[in-house]
C-alpha cells in the first residue's frame, strides 16, 4: 500500500516538476533574451549619444572659429567706417558658408551694434541686457563663451549665442564678438534620427539649460532641466552614462545615454523608450509563454490521467485482493462445514470415510497398524422417551466433548460421528490393546459424567464400545471389513449387558 501510494506520489511530483521546469526554463531565457534587447539598446543609444555630441561640437566650433578671426581683426584694425565696411563683407561671406549660422555680430563695450553679418545694420539695438553681454563684461577669459538661447530681436528666431570678449589695447573690456546658431539646425538633424515614435534627443547646458530638443516645442528652449531625473543622472555619473529614466512630462519611462560635449559646457542626451525597446521583445515572449502553458497544461493534464488510471488500479487490485481473501475465508468455512458435524463439533461420516480411506492405504504402505473405536450410547432411545430430544442432543454434545478431550491427543487421532448416536475413533499407529485402553478410559469418563438415565440398568448414560486393528503381518480385506468387525466386537458388548469395551477376535486373513 505504501509502495503504491508512493508511485503515485512521485509520479505527481514528477509532473509537477516537469511541468514548472518547462515553465522556468521559458521565464529565465524570455529574461535573458530582455538583457541581451536592453543591452542592445544601451549600445544603441549611447552611439547616438556620441554622433550626436560630435555634430554639437563640429557645429559650434565652426561658429567659434569665424569669431576668433574677428576678434583678431577688431583689437588689430579698430572700428572705423573702412574697416567695418570690411567686417561686413566678410561676415556676409562666412554666414554663407556655415549653414547653421544666423548672423555675425559686434557689440561696442555698451552693447550697441558695431556690425553685422545682415545688409542693413539695425538701428538703435542694445543687447547690453543679454547674458552673454553681461558674462563677458565681468569675465576677462578670452575663450569662447556659450550663452543661453535667446529670441532675435530682428528676425524673432531661436537661436544659440557663441561670444567671445573683445578688448581694448589697454585690456579693458571693448566689446562682444557674437555668432548665433540657429536653433533650427539642431532641430531639423534631430528629426532626421530614427528613435521610434516615443525617443527623445536633447542638447543641454551644463548648467541645465535646455537648448533644443525632440519632441521639440518652443516653450521647452532656455527652461531649467536642473529639477529633472536626466539632469541629476548627468550630474551622478560624469560625461558619459547611461540611465534609465521615467519622464515627469509625458510618463514615458526611456533609456537615455548623455555624453559631454569635448570642447563646450554642454551634453546630449539620446533616448528610446523602453516599451518601444521591448516591443518585439513582448510579443515574442508572450507567443512562446503561451505555447510553453499550453505544452505545460497538456502534460499535466495527461499526468492526471496517468495518476488517476495508476490509482484506479491499485484500487482495483486492492478489490480483488479483499474478494480473494473473503472468497478464501467462505470456502475455508465451508470445507470446515463440509466435514464438520453440525451437533456434536465432531468430524462428520464424510470425513471418517475420506480419513478411514487415507490411513488404511497408509497402514498398508508402511506396513502399521491402524485402529477403529465403535461407539454406541446404550439405552438411548429410553432417554430422549424420558427427557426428551433436545435433553438427547446436549447428551451427544456432553458425550462428543468428552470423547474429543480424550482422543485427539495424537496428530492423527480423529474422532467423529458415525451416524445417529453412534461414534468412531479412528487411531493410526495404535494396535488393538493400545485402543481398548483409550476406548475403556471413554467410557468411564462418559460413566463418570454421571448424567441421570433413569431408562438405563443402572440408572445412568454410558457405552458401549467395540475395538479393533489392522494387523501389520495380515493381509486385509477394503476398509469396510475393519468397521464390521469393529461393529461386530460393538454388538458382543451391547450382548454382553452393555457399559463395557469388546475387542474383535483375531480375523482370518483374506489372502
Ligand atoms: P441400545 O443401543 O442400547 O441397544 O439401545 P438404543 O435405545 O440406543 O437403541 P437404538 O440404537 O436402536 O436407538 C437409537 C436412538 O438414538 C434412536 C434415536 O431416537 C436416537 N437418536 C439417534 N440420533 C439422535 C440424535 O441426533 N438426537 C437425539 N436426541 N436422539 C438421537
Ligand atoms: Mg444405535
Ligand atoms: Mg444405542
Amino acid at each position: 500500500m505504501f509502495r503504491r501510494r508512493s508511485i503515485t506520489f512521485r509520479t505527481t511530483a514528477f509532473v509537477a516538476v516537469v511541468c514548472l521546469a518547462l515553465v522556468a526554463l521559458d521565464g529565465l531565457n524570455s529574461w535573458h533574451s530582455r538583457t541581451v534587447q536592453l543591452q542592445q539598446m544601451s549600445v544603441a543609444t549611447s552611439n547616438l549619444a556620441r554622433a550626436m555630441a560630435q555634430q554639437a561640437d563640429d557645429t559650434i566650433k565652426q561658429a567659434d572659429t569665424a569669431l576668433v578671426g574677428m576678434v583678431e581683426r577688431i583689437e588689430h584694425d579698430g572700428t572705423g567706417p573702412e574697416a567695418i565696411e570690411r567686417l561686413r563683407k566678410v561676415f556676409a561671406m562666412r554666414v554663407a558658408e556655415l549653414p547653421q549660422l544666423d548672423g555675425l555680430h559686434i557689440y561696442d563695450k555698451d552693447g550697441n551694434w558695431v556690425a553685422n553679418s545682415r545688409q542693413v545694420a539695425p538701428q538703435n539695438l542694445n543687447n547690453a541686457d543679454r547674458e552673454y553681454f553681461l558674462f563677458h563684461r565681468e569675465h576677462e577669459e578670452r575663450g569662447p563663451h556659450v550663452g543661453v538661447p535667446v529670441r532675435s530681436r530682428v528676425n524673432g528666431k531661436l537661436l544659440i549665442p557663441v561670444s567671445r570678449r573683445i578688448n581694448r589695447a589697454d585690456g579693458s573690456f571693448g566689446g562682444v564678438a557674437l555668432a548665433t546658431i540657429d536653433i533650427s539646425f539642431f532641430t531639423k538633424f534631430y528629426d532626421s534620427l530614427d528613435i521610434g515614435q516615443a525617443g527623445a534627443v536633447a542638447l543641454i547646458l551644463e548648467n541645465g539649460t535646455m537648448m533644443t530638443r525632440r519632441p521639440y516645442s518652443t516653450d521647452m528652449v532656455g527652461r531649467s532641466m536642473l529639477d529633472t531625473g536626466l539632469f541629476r543622472a548627468y550630474v551622478a555619473q560624469g560625461p558619459v552614462g547611461t540611465a534609465e529614466i521615467l519622464s515627469a512630462q509625458d510618463g514615458i519611462t526611456r533609456l537615455n545615454s548623455f555624453r559631454r560635449l569635448t570642447n563646450y559646457p554642454l551634453f546630449v542626451a539620446a533616448a528610446l523608450s523602453k516599451d518601444e525597446i521591448l516591443a518585439a521583445w513582448w510579443r515574442e515572449t508572450l507567443w512562446h509563454t503561451g505555447g510553453v502553458i499550453l505544452l505545460a497544461l497538456i502534460v499535466g493534464f495527461v499526468g492526471w490521467r496517468l495518476v488517476k488510471q495508476m490509482e484506479l488500479r491499485s484500487k482495483t487490485e486492492a478489490e480483488l485482493r479483499r474478494a480473494r481473501d473473503a472468497l478464501e475465508t467462505l470456502n475455508k468455512t465451508l470445507n470446515t462445514l463440509a466435514m464438520e458435524d453440525g451437533l456434536t463439533g465432531l468430524a462428520n461420516r464424510r470425513q471418517f470415510d475420506v480419513t478411514l480411506d487415507n490411513e488404511f492405504s497408509r497402514a498398508m504402505r508402511d506396513a502399521s497398524t491402524l485402529a477403529l473405536i465403535l461407539i454406541d450410547v446404550d439405552c438411548f432411545k429410553q432417554f430422549n422417551d424420558i427427557y426428551g430430544h433436545t435433553a438427547g442432543d446436549e447428551c451427544l454434545q456432553t458425550i462428543g466433548r468428552t470423547i474429543s478431550g480424550l482422543a485427539s491427543r495424537r496428530p492423527g487421532d480423529l474422532a467423529a460421528r458415525y451416524g445417529g448416536e453412534e461414534l468412531a475413533v479412528l487411531l493410526p499407529n495404535t494396535d488393538v490393546a493400545g485402543a481398548a485402553v483409550l476406548a475403556e478410559r471413554i467410557r468411564s469418563a462418559v460413566r463418570d459424567l454421571a448424567i441421570v438415565h433413569a431408562g438405563a440398568p443402572d440408572g445412568f448414560v454410558t457405552l458401549s464400545a467395540g475395538v479393533d486393528a489392522l494387523s501389520p503381518s495380515v493381509t486385509h480385506g477394503p476398509p469396510k471389513e475393519l468397521i464390521q468387525s469393529a461393529d461386530k466386537a460393538l454388538y458382543a458388548a451391547k450382548m454382553g449387558g452393555r457399559n463395557r469395551v469388546c475387542t474383535a477376535e483375531i480375523r482370518p486373513t483374506t489372502a
